[in-house]
């Protein structure tokens, strides 16, 4: 077990201010300074980050200082989603309940209209549109409704706009979008929203007493990387979330942490805001911040004191993104299981099926412990040296 991380307040910074509740004493977590950083989009990022978690919501948080929001608006101005996928389709998640692999936004409609039927028009607007997959998938199950699109850094209004149904897209400013629609949708967008209670605030103005809205966010206790994602900035836990939603003035209809892996899922409705400040519940994100930091420095520790010329990195996401940024040139190539990336180069490194890594190689796992464990046990007797991630089988 590595050394707890220390928990003050550093020199120079006079102001910590919670993001989410306005709290000005934040407790900061000094290990994660020294931490390599990847962008949500997974790219590896050069710069230096500060976890923090608020003593009065709970709250799990990076600093978010002029420096974190320089960075950020450069990470947006660049932003790449779904680069390392063939198509530039949106990510494919193993359905649990039908044994099928579906796009991320068909597996949330279809669960959230298993139990509800939809009606045969309506207004939708997603928020945090990006380039539309999640506008695409309703509009393949809605032909009657009118869908809207919003986002403050929109990159492509034209492709948004060409999506079948799509009557209006919005950037700017969300509260100076008016009326009401029936169905709205936030997927992986409040971990990026450094005014996450405005954010919400201004979407409970949109809906209507029968609106309903599906939230999508990591699930940061069971997401092993969210800490290390330097644009995610709040990390969320059941429990911190469902306080920012109450004091917004949203009533949790459903909440759920199984649907999709390492992620919640929330179906929320128009509530009364809570006219006094919920407190958090902090042990259960004091404890996942502690592990969750001292998992990934014994992961860095593991890559850089690797000691051979051949490194191999098994994965093109964002465990392997993030190796990349502390490695760069010392990896010699990367190890994929997806045929559609095998034989391609990736990050300026060969992608290599695993039976064609070489023998004298050493490939780092930069995956969950169990993850790993299985996948080494179902390679079987290669001859490459796959060294597994740190950490108990129970990290998963
Ligand atoms: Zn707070």
């Amino acid at each position: 077990m590595a050394e707890q991380p220390n928990l003050s307040t550093p020199d120079g910074l006079e102001s910590l201010v919670c993001h989410a509740c306005g709290a000005d004493s934040l407790s900061v977590f000094d290990q994660s300074r020294g931490l390599a950083a990847v962008t949500s989009d997974c790219r590896a990022w050069p710069a230096s980050f500060l976890v923090a978690i608020c003593p009065v919501c709970g709250l799990v948080q990076k600093v978010v200082d002029a420096a974190w929001r320089q960075s950020a608006s450069r990470i947006y101005g660049s932003y790449d989603l779904y680069h390392q996928t063939p198509g530039r389709t949106e990510q494919v998640i193993f359905d649990q309940g039908s044994g099928l692999a579906l796009p991320r936004s068909e597996l949330m409609f279809g669960h959230f209209f298993r139990h509800r039927p939809l009606a045969t028009s309506g207004t939708y607007l997603d928020l945090g549109c990006g380039t539309g997959p999640t506008l695409t998938a309703f509009s393949k199950l809605a032909s009657g409704w009118q869908l809207f699109g919003y986002d403050p850094h929109l990159p492509d209004a034209q492709r948004v706009l060409a999506i079948p149904g799509v009557v209006e897209v919005f950037a700017g400013d969300l509260r100076e979008i008016s009326g009401k629609f029936d169905l709205i949708t936030a997927v992986h967008v409040l971990e990026h929203v450094t005014e996450p209670l405005p954010f919400l605030q201004a979407m409970r103005s949109l809906m209507h007493a029968d609106s309903r809205a599906l939230i999508q966010i990591p699930h940061f206790p069971s997401s092993l990387f969210d800490l290390a994602i330097f644009d995610h900035c709040s990390h969320f836990t059941g429990s911190s979330i469902s306080q920012l939603l109450a004091e917004a003035g949203l009533a949790i209809e459903a909440i759920d942490i199984e649907l999709i892996p390492k992620e919640i899922s929330i179906v929320v409705k128009r509530g009364e805001p809570h006219l006094t400040r919920p407190v958090g519940d902090q042990a259960e994100s004091r404890a996942a911040v502690v592990s969750s930091i001292a998992w990934l420095c014994a992961l860095q520790a593991q890559a850089i004191g690797v000691d051979t010329e051949h490194v191999g990195v098994f994965g093109t996401s964002i465990g392997a993104n993030w190796l990349h940024g502390l490695l760069a040139e010392r990896i010699e190539f990367f190890v994929d299981e997806d045929l559609s990336r095998q034989g391609q180069l990736y990050r300026g490194c060969p992608v290599l099926a695993p039976n064609a890594v070489p023998g004298r190689a050493q490939v780092l796992m930069p995956l969950p412990p169990v993850t790993a464990a299985q996948i080494r046990r179902r390679l079987g007797s290669l001859s490459a040296d796959y060294l597994l991630p740190p950490g108990d089988t129970f990290i998963n």
